[in-house]
């Protein structure tokens, strides 16, 4: 190998009953190339939309803040599946792309591969399976959430290296994540903290987040400023706790932006805290730029809360939707996020929370309940599906399997209806 390594990153596509470009980004692959010293890099994004691929495919056009749907093929399903009513595909671009790309170029040293979903493993293998056969002595290295939440499982799919192995790259850089690889990128992602206070039963933020930092100041703002340069317009933040101590860390960020007229929107797909949402801070996120507003919420219940983390209580989320409202944030750009299937139903009030949250005249966007190994509501799950399964964490099939599909449909046409009622949409 020369000295310097040459690198291919590869954003894999997804195999699942349902997916959607809701700024979907690989962020984490992309701020690891930025930790390697002195490479060759090269990109292949299966799930990137602004592919000439989709020049003559308008019904996969963006909406005003850049999402959008992907293309994607009917495929057969997984035996596990067979029950579930509903059609599986694989969401991104044709295999056959990326097999060209690979006899077209010279083999990488290695190969980087973004994981997210456990249960989207179809996907990456397909990808490793492709750069054996075609790049045979190109090392493959595998990492993302995938690959901490089930290692075992991910060291069977075929690669040399799991994220987190001592591996012959030096990662001693220290640039922001390479989104210079895409050509005039209109949607980044960024995130600016690690960690998050609370501890919610359903989620594995501090599992593998031992407390909560952040980046320096000056950081936050090279990071930002270099992505401003690339004229991107919508920015995704995928912090966990983005609020939390504020005082410290966004609100210096947002009155930089505010200070320096600069036009970007903002986006928050990860699910806002909205307890630290105070009317100083709502009026800062909405001058600086924030289009939409996704609020953590889940559920009214007290007991609900209490039961899985105290996230949030049903007078916070409602004072934090009035100081978001006052700062002229508009009511449809702001949702509630709940989620559909959980184990602890039965308390949860789902139908109850939903009025309560259009009462407030704003929307909610139903999440279904994915179960995650190594979290306590994951546990809950075992006496349901097999969790040594990944394909099982599928959060179409769990509520599915648990509630049925009538109670499933129903519970969302009562959410659609509702949402509809709110102003503006
Ligand atoms: S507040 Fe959000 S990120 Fe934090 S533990 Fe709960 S669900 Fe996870």
């Amino acid at each position: 190998m020369n000295s310097k390594p040459s690198i291919l990153l590869i954003n894999p596509p997804i195999y699942d009953f349902a997916a959607f470009d809701f700024w979907l980004q690989p962020l984490g692959m992309l701020a690891f190339a930025g930790k390697i010293a002195d490479a060759d890099f090269k990109l292949f994004d299966f799930l990137n939309r602004a592919n000439p691929f989709y020049d003559d495919k308008p019904k996969y056009k963006s909406d005003n803040w850049d999402r959008g749907s992907f293309y994607s093929e009917i495929i057969p399903k997984p035996d596990v599946f067979k029950e579930i009513p509903r059609n599986f595909r694989r969401f991104g671009l044709p295999s056959e792309f990326f097999i060209n790309f690979l006899k077209t170029n010279n083999p990488a040293d290695f190969v980087l591969i973004q994981t997210v979903m456990t249960y989207w493993y179809l996907g990456y293998k397909e990808v490793i399976d492709a750069v054996k056969t075609n790049w045979p002595k190109s090392k493959i290295i595998l990492g993302g959430p995938y690959t901490m939440i089930c290692p075992n499982h991910a060291k069977n799919l075929g690669a040399d290296f799991l994220f987190g192995d001592e591996m012959p790259l030096s990662t001693t850089a220290d640039n922001p994540p390479l989104w210079n690889l895409y050509k005039n990128p209109q949607t980044v992602a960024m995130k600016i903290t690690q960690g998050c206070p609370f501890k919610c039963t359903y989620c594995t933020v501090p599992i593998f987040n031992k407390g909560f930092t952040s980046k320096p100041y000056e950081k936050i703002i090279e990071e930002f400023d270099s992505i401003i340069s690339l004229g991107v317009k919508n920015i995704a933040f995928y912090d966990d706790a983005l609020l939390y101590k504020a005082d410290e860390i966004i609100k210096p960020f947002l009155r930089y932006v505010i200070e320096n007229k600069i036009k970007v929107s903002f986006h928050t797909p990860n699910a806002l805290n909205a307890r630290f949402i105070d009317s100083e801070l709502a009026q800062l996120l909405v001058n600086a730029g924030f289009k939409t507003f996704y609020l953590g919420f889940e559920s009214r219940a007290d007991e609900f809360q209490k039961q899985t983390g105290s996230k949030i209580f049903d007078t916070e989320f409602a004072n934090s939707v009035k100081n978001l409202i006052d700062a002229d944030a508009e009511r449809n750009s702001i949702s509630a996020y709940m989620i559909l299937g959980h184990p602890k139903t039965e308390i949860q009030n789902i139908e109850d929370s939903l009025r309560y949250v259009n009462s407030l005249g704003v929307r909610t966007m139903l999440a279904d309940f994915s179960p995650i190994p190594k979290t306590p509501d994951g546990k809950l799950c075992e006496k349901f599906v097999d969790m040594s399964e990944p394909l099982m964490h599928n959060k179409t099939v769990f509520p599915i399997i648990v509630y049925g599909d009538d109670q499933i449909n129903r519970i969302k046409d009562m959410c659609r209806i509702l949402n509809q009622k709110v102003k503006g949409t």
